[in-house]
């Protein structure tokens, strides 16, 4: 068996992203769980810088591929993780799960012939094998599946293990020359998301409101209140498509994914796809008038009352 572990680290526009954070946390799990090597392979542009600046406590290798389109080609990508498996002899590699990861895991897979399991939230390690599970049928179910692990690739979703930055000085890093490719894709320009939406990931407090807000006039004062207890406001998919709330606040599968220290459901059922999003919060406290609602088994605290009244009541608390 092949007990090298290898994380691929994709920077992009020179900065480490949280998914790559989260395949780290993930490989470093598997490592004290497996005692294998865990080596980080960054590859991208100006990847050697990137990786000097990256404090990895607990990895045994650290490598950089550097490739020279500034973009994303998915092809110099696949060939230098590639280059990274020959050289480091690793059997299973671990991308966080993003846009960049779904467009080079499968491609190594396919021409290593091994396995791939993509938007993965949890592994466990069951002798030679490991256990993977993620959610599949629009987040209707959770499948369990068994893989070897030592021919393997997997995309990690980000908040579904624990990000570790590191701390310390940054590990020496080594250079591997990246092999050449076809360049047929050519990286034209970078295009920034609208600068005013928000990001609700970074919350440590989120006040979510689900369909019984009623109205965007109440979203906005619940806005307020959410800024005035030192947090953000959230929202379930029927606020976002009745245009209550913007886009960027949508938790769930087809939103984003929190891990907030409270995560505070005003009038939210808990339907799948929105514990998708949030089911890694440390304190979810349930506001429904329904006892028995779906969320209220993800709750550590429950309060079977309107929201309308404990909005109210938290406005005058904080002098609103
Ligand atoms: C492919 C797909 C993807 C999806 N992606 C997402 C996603 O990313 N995010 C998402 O949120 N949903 C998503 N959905 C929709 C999801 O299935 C649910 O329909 C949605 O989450 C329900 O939103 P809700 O809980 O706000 O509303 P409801 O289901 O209407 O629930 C309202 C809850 O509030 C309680 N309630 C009612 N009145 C009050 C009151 N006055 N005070 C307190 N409690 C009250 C009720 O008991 C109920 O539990 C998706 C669906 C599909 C099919």
């Amino acid at each position: 068996m092949n007990d090298v572990i290898l994380v691929v680290v994709q920077p992009r526009r020179g900065q480490i992203l949280d998914s790559a954070m989260t395949a780290i946390g993930a490989g470093l799990d598997l490592k004290r769980d497996t005692a294998a090597r865990l080596v980080i392979g960054v590859v991208g542009f100006d990847a050697t810088t990137v990786a000097a600046g990256l404090k990895t406590n607990g990895a045994d290798d650290l490598v950089a591929v550097d490739l020279q389109d500034p973009g994303f080609d998915p092809e110099a990508h696949d060939a230098a993780t590639r280059l990274l498996v020959a050289d480091t002899g690793a059997g299973l590699v671990i991308f966080g799960h993003g846009v960049d990861a779904m467009g080079v895991a499968p491609a190594v897979a396919a021409r290593q012939g091994w396995g791939l399991v993509t938007d993965v939230t949890g592994i466990q390690v069951v002798g030679g094998t490991v256990r993977v599970i993620r959610p599949s049928y629009g987040e209707q179910l959770l499948e369990e599946l068994e893989c070897p692990r030592d021919t393997l690739v997997l995309t990690v979703r980000a908040g579904a293990f624990t990000s570790r930055p590191g701390s310390g000085t940054p590990a020496q890093v080594r250079s591997l020359k990246a092999p050449t490719t076809s360049g047929r894709v050519h990286h034209v320009k970078w295009i920034d998301p609208d600068t005013d939406s928000v990001d609700i990931t970074k919350a440590q407090l989120l006040v979510s409101v689900g369909r019984p807000i009623g109205g965007a006039d109440n979203v906005a004062r619940v806005d307020k209140l959410a800024t005035a207890m030192g947090g953000m406001l959230a929202a379930s998919r029927p606020v976002v498509d009745a245009g209550w709330a913007e886009p960027s606040r949508q938790v769930g599968q087809t939103g984003r994914t929190v891990k907030p220290k409270v995560y505070l459901a005003l009038g939210i059922s808990g339907a799948i796809q929105h514990i998708a999003g949030m089911s890694g919060s440390e304190l979810v406290i349930a506001v429904n008038t329904d006892r028995s609602a779906p969320i209220t088994s993800y709750a550590g605290y429950v309060v079977d009352i309107d929201l309308h009244e404990l909005v109210t009541a938290l406005e005058s608390e904080v002098g609103l």
